[in-house]
């Protein structure tokens, strides 16, 4: 199986990536911003606790992802892989993923960690707000949004590099100039 972890900032592109990705390896997506606002718009228990975090651009607590997570994984039985996009976010997450990738006797292949400047993150999240309607795509929330991403989220680099699994992608550029970056990275796994 093929699984990755595409990683990075909000606004590094993880999501457009993730397309073209799914496209081109024939991959299942599990973006758990998407579940996360698909249990919001179905008014569900998870949902009504999801939203206030997410409003304030602070994690989910990893229980609960966890837990949807491991949900989602079961129901993609027969895949050629999983790109895990938006998971994992802590350290605590990256651990459940390796054990319950692991008791499906398969591992993270490669972790792609795109990097992008502070001020195209800001750029970007701005422009999409314009026409995401995400609640939390407003300047207030892509504040806390980064400052959450460089405290608990950015430490999984070493995580992964410790896993042997790091790779750093350069994420400014045109979508498809990023992508081809990604294809020669997925190669040399
Ligand atoms: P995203 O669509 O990946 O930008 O996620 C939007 C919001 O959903 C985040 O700011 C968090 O509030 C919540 N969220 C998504 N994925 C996770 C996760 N793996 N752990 C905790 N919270 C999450």
């Amino acid at each position: 199986m093929l699984n990755i972890v595409i990683f990075g900032a909000p606004g590094s592109g993880k999501g457009t990536q993730s397309e073209l990705i799914i496209k081109e390896y024939g991959l299942d997506h599990i973006s758990t911003g998407d579940v996360l606002r698909a249990e919001i718009k179905g008014k569900t228990e998870l949902g009504k606790i999801a939203s206030g975090y997410i409003e304030k651009g602070q994690l989910v607590p990893d229980d609960l992802i966890i837990d949807m997570l491991a949900k989602v994984l079961d129901s993609k039985e027969n895949s050629k892989g999983v790109i895990f996009d938006g998971f994992p976010r802590t350290i605590a997450q990256a651990k459940a993923l390796k054990k319950m990738l692991n008791d499906r006797n398969t591992d993270v292949s490669v972790m792609l960690n795109l990097q992008v400047n502070e001020e195209e993150l800001i750029k970007r999240l701005l422009e999409r707000g314009k026409v995401s309607g995400r609640s939390d795509d407003n300047l207030e929330t892509i504040k806390s949004r980064l400052d959450v991403y460089h405290k608990q989220t950015a430490p999984l680099a070493d995580y992964y590099i410790g896993e042997k699994k790091h790779v750093e992608i350069k994420g400014i550029g045109s979508i498809e100039e990023i992508f081809r970056r990604i294809k020669e990275a997925i190669k040399n796994i």
